[in-house]
């Protein structure tokens, strides 16, 4: 028996298969969960043909985080296919790598990075709060992030973002822990994906990555993220919220 047997979860943020998200997907499914997927705009019909290589085909809900009517509308677009929610994944982020990322930080113009702020940050609270209503106790919520605590090159003002989004799942934490709600995070390390491959210069992180990481690391394996997220998912973590689980191969413990 899978560790998510009986769980229902939506994984918000799947373009590709290499989306970190269509990874967390798989094993959800593989370890037993009911699993329906969203994206949004132009890309709704590749995440509608990428769904179909999933071990079973879920439901692609359409949200874009920015729009007010999408996320007034989720709930009841959940419950046309399950009658309520366990988990919650937030595999989402935006900034404009023209403007804000690689190397791109002074001079950064404001509507960008709020932005990048809305899209990457403050919707992990939106999200949160529009499935709020489908979600009870032992309920989770899990993000991604990009270890915040320091300055990358490259990363610019999504570390600033990430940084926001590191705050506001304390801050969803605090709110839903009398829910009987957690809400986690899984730091993870460079991984190629679609976003990823837009910020000019990641790849300086990826080579630094494997040399440093005490267990080496593989940008191309997403399973140890993925299997990362289905464990914070899962009823393993009764006690653990408003915590940064790295999956980084060891690289944030290491000085050298
Ligand atoms: P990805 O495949 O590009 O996933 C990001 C997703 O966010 C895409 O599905 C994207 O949709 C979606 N998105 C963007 N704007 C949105 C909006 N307004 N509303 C709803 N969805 C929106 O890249 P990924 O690497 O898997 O990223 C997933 C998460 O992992 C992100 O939070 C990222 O920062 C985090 N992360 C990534 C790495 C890495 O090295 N890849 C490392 C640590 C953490 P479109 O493709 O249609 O724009």
């Amino acid at each position: 028996m899978g560790i998510l047997e009986g769980k229902r979860i939506l994984v918000a943020g799947v373009t590709m298969d290499s989306s970190i998200g269509f990874s967390v997907a798989k094993v959800a499914q593989e370890q037993g969960a009911t699993v329906l997927i969203s994206n949004f705009g132009r890309a709704l019909g590749i995440t509608r043909r990428i769904a179909k290589r999933l071990p079973t085909e879920p439901p692609v809900l359409e949200l874009d985080v920015t729009d007010d009517a999408h996320l007034a509308g989720l709930a009841d677009a959940v419950r046309e296919h399950v009658d309520g929610l366990d988990g919650v994944v937030h595999s989402i982020a935006f900034g404009n790598p023209e403007t804000i990322l690689g190397g791109k930080f002074l001079g950064g113009p404001w509507e960008d990075v709020a932005q990048a702020v809305r899209v990457s940050a403050y919707s992990l609270m939106s999200l949160t709060e529009a499935c709020r209503p489908l979600m009870g106790p032992g309920g989770s919520v899990v993000g991604m992030t990009f270890d915040a605590t320091v300055a990358w090159p490259a990363y610019d003002w999504m570390g600033v973002a990430k940084a926001g989004l590191e705050s506001t799942s304390r801050y969803l934490a605090r709110n839903l822990g009398p829910e009987g709600i957690r809400c986690n995070l899984v730091s993870a390390g460079p991984l190629k994906s679609l976003a990823a491959k837009a910020i000019p210069g990641f790849e300086q992180l990826e080579s630094m990555w494997s040399d440093r990481a005490p267990l080496g690391w593989d940008e191309k394996d997403q399973d140890p993220t993925a299997r990362a997220v289905c464990a914070l998912l899962s009823d393993f973590f009764p006690a653990t919220t408003g915590e940064i689980v790295h999956v980084d191969g060891g690289f944030h413990a290491m000085g050298a």
